[in-house]
């Protein structure tokens, strides 16, 4: 007897076993997709394992009913990689497995697009109606139709109206009669049909990218088991095109890639360059993708007919059966770390999907995770670098600012926000026809509304953070709910009309901006003004056709971009990340000065990175300036192996949420006695407390953080218990494993 191991959609992390009829015998595979009696009614539900016996009695065994649409079949080893993904981040089974799948193929709702085409049936046959019938009025629009395809290949009803004008009910007589065949034939929708590409060939790889590829090129070669490599290349040292070069190889082994990106760089650049190389061999997995064109570009990739899959996180469940290479660029970002159930890494789990299939993993960056850095230094990973500009162009020079040294003389910099220093430098540029970017990464106009005679802050009702003031809507928003009120012309307290608004963001950066350069061409990059893809590419185009001059923004400008004619970055204030309550603030601080600071000199003539602060002496950006990635890490290290942060220890959060605050508190507190026996000497467990926001749409936040080199055992508890344990009513719990930020 067959037995089929089967998850269904609902929270129960278990799986049901379902005798397999002789009817569906082979069919019924791990990763299919099933209807079965549940309950009173059926479910769609997933296979994940095939066995002989079954721990329940015979009789109470059902029969699986039927298997859906053959296509949403999930490959074996997505299985496995979902079920060790659930176990690890301590989600439920279905959760996992839901998410190995998009929900345009999971919900069996959207279907292969077809059209009709229309050919003789009998050539012999037609010829012969013809001749009886050509002298006839009547069927003229048949004969008409008969000599079009007598002469043409076989065509579909629409050409066929639109450009011969033929008499619909016509084609319907003919097909009726057996003189024409109607053949359904598969239309694949391609968001970018319409999209020119030039291709493109091969660059010559300098030393450094060669060194790079001939050991890529001996680990691909190696298929006994997987293996990964940390690529760390400065800004501008040639990354991609290793990439390029590396999907190649594997193209030429038969083997199959995947691309990650983080969504922010997604962009049509970047698509571009991969298009312009391998044409229609890659599928783009986009987040703007129609369901239509989703389920299309899946199923392009499960039946071979692309080799290359890029996309965002979760193009990682790309459903390729022979993988060779995965990909991660800019593996520190934090956005790969998936913030709704399941919690996962992108870069974790293609570091374990790699291992499971035998591929190579590439993790690139210019400044990597301390996560990845130490595993490359431990050995674990093989480290690969790129030093160099490509062209050997220079690193930009960095300059910092101390902002409280600077005099505000004059009537420019009243506004504080641009030092003197600054602000000669943009003109600099002005006057010479170069480009400027500065950074701040704050949107909106203020970070907060005060009144300076009774002190009150407008602070979102629902979550315990001030509102960001935008000056251009007038209005109050929160950026953890989105909710948005009118901005207050008076203090609501006190009635006073001394409001003070402080904490710049880039809104009121551009403000001051064109008004000390009024005669600047002036454009703003945050999600506040881009809100679709197509504002996005039409600032980078102004920008690259040197129609704007100085473009300001948050960290969407700091990725990726490449305009030779920018000669100059000014980080309007450094410190601003800094002082984030959270281990990772320094190494974010690191990555993001880094970055923006590599937006600037990719020309010929020599960059500069102004960086402005209130900590000229602190030692991230001391490090930053220097350019020393290595000096950085050694340093910081110190502090996490002291204290048992990642990546000297595992860390997971457990959080507690709901309306009723003792409620949430008195259960964490009781939730922690249910943890207490797995925790011995190596953790160290920070007690049941209120989340740094203490508050989120409405809902009170606790949380638990639990630390320490061994965590395996004492995870298995924390999946236990927040899958299994009975919750009071109102109270949400998870688990977050590895969490990127604990707030
Ligand atoms: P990264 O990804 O490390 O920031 P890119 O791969 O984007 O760097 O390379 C920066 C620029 O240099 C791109 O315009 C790219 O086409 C060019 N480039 C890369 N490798 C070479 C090479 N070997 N020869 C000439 N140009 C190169
Ligand atoms: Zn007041
Ligand atoms: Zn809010």
């Amino acid at each position: 007897m067959s037995i089929a191991r089967v998850i269904v959609d609902l929270s129960l992390d278990k799986t049901f076993d379902y005798r397999v009829p002789a009817q569906l015998a082979g069919l019924v595979v791990v990763g299919a997709q099933v209807n079965v009696p549940f309950g009173n009614s059926f479910r769609r539900g997933y296979v994940l394992a095939i066995g002989d016996t079954s721990d329940y009695p015979p009789e109470r065994i059902k029969d699986i009913i039927s298997i859906c649409e053959s296509h949403t079949k999930i490959p074996h080893k997505l299985v496995e990689l979902g079920e060790w993904m659930a176990d690890y981040y301590c989600c439920s089974r279905e959760q996992a497995v839901c998410s190995l799948l998009p929900h345009a193929v999971r919900s069996g709702k959207i279907k292969q697009k077809s059209v009709a085409l229309f050919g003789i049936a009998d050539v012999a046959a037609a010829e012969k109606y013809l001749a009886a019938n050509k002298d006839r009025k009547a069927a003229a629009g048949q004969v008409e139709i008969l000599k079009i395809l007598m002469s043409n290949p076989e065509m579909t009803r629409e050409r066929l109206e639109a450009e011969f004008h033929i008499n619909p009910s016509s084609l319907n007589t003919l097909r009726k009669k057996g003189l024409l065949l109607e053949e359904k034939q598969r239309v694949i929708r391609d968001a970018y049909e319409k999209v020119q590409i030039i291709p493109d060939q091969p660059l010559t790889p300098n030393s450094e990218q060669l060194s790079a590829l001939d050991k890529i090129r001996s680990l691909l070669n190696d298929r006994s088991r997987g293996h990964t490599v940390l690529l760390h290349g400065i800004t501008g040292s040639g990354k991609t095109e290793v990439y390029l070069q590396a999907i190649a190889m594997a193209i030429e082994h038969g083997l199959e890639s995947i691309v990650l990106v983080p969504e922010i760089s997604l962009t049509p650049q970047t698509v571009r360059r991969f298009r312009a190389r391998f044409g229609n061999k890659i599928s783009v997995l986009h987040s703007s993708l129609s369901d239509g064109e989703r389920f299309d570009e899946w199923t392009k990739v499960h039946e071979g007919v692309v080799k290359i899959a890029v996309g965002a996180r979760s193009a990682l469940f790309a459903p390729f059966r022979n993988l060779g290479l995965i990909i991660v660029d800019e593996e520190h970002e934090s956005s790969y770390k998936q913030s709704e159930a399941p919690r996962y890494h992108a870069r974790d789990v293609a570091v374990m999907r790699g291992h499971m299939e035998k591929a190579l993993v590439i993790l690139g960056s210019a400044t990597p995770s301390f996560e990845s850095y130490q595993n490359a230094i431990k050995g674990k990973y093989e480290l690969l670098e790129l030093s160099r500009r490509v062209d050997d162009c220079v690193l930009p020079l960095m300059k910092v600012i101390d902002i409280r040294l600077d005099k505000k003389d004059d009537e420019d910099h009243k506004s504080g926000m641009f030092t003197k220093m600054l602000i000669e430098a943009v003109r600099d540029r002005l006057w010479r026809g170069e480009q400027t970017i500065l950074f701040l990464n704050r949107r909106g106009y203020a970070r907060q509304m005060m009144c300076e005679q009774c002190g009150y802050v407008a602070n979102c009702p629902d979550c315990s953070v001030p509102y960001t003031y935008h000056l251009k809507t007038q209005t109050l928003t929160c950026h953890l709910c989105g909710d948005t009120i009118t901005a207050y012309n008076k203090c609501p307290d006190c009635l006073s009309e001394e409001i003070r608004y402080s904490g710049m963001g880039t809104e009121k950066i551009e403000i001051v901006a064109r008004k000390v350069f009024s005669e600047a061409r002036i454009a703003r990059m945050d999600s506040d003004t881009m809100k679709t893809n197509e504002s996005y590419e039409l600032v980078l185009d102004e920008f690259k056709r040197g129609n704007i001059d100085i473009l300001i923004g948050t960290q969407m400008i700091a990725k990726g971009l490449h305009f030779p004619n920018v000669t100059l970055v000014g980080i309007i204030n450094a410190d601003q990340s800094l002082y984030i309550p959270d281990f990772r603030s320094p190494e974010r601080t690191f990555q993001l000065i880094t970055q923006v600071a590599g937006r600037a000199g990719r020309g010929d003539i020599k960059g500069e990175v102004l960086i402005q602060t209130y900590s000229p002496f602190n030692d991230t950006i001391q490090f930053a300036v220097k350019k020393d990635y290595r000096g950085f890490f050694e340093s910081d290290m110190e502090v996490r192996d002291l204290l048992k942060y990642p990546p000297a220890g595992h860390l997971i959060a457990v959080y507690f949420q709901g309306e009723d605050a003792a409620a949430v508190g008195a259960y964490a507190s009781q939730f922690m006695e249910y943890l207490r026996p797995a925790c011995h000497d190596g953790i160290i467990v920070g007690e049941p407390a209120p989340a740094p926001i203490e508050k989120i749409k409405a809902k009170y936040r606790y949380m638990i953080v639990l630390r320490g080199e061994k965590l395996q055992q004492l995870r298995k508890y924390v999946r236990h218990y927040v899958l299994q344990a009975r919750h009071p009513k109102g109270v949400h719990v998870y688990a977050d494993v590895d969490a990127q930020s604990l707030i």
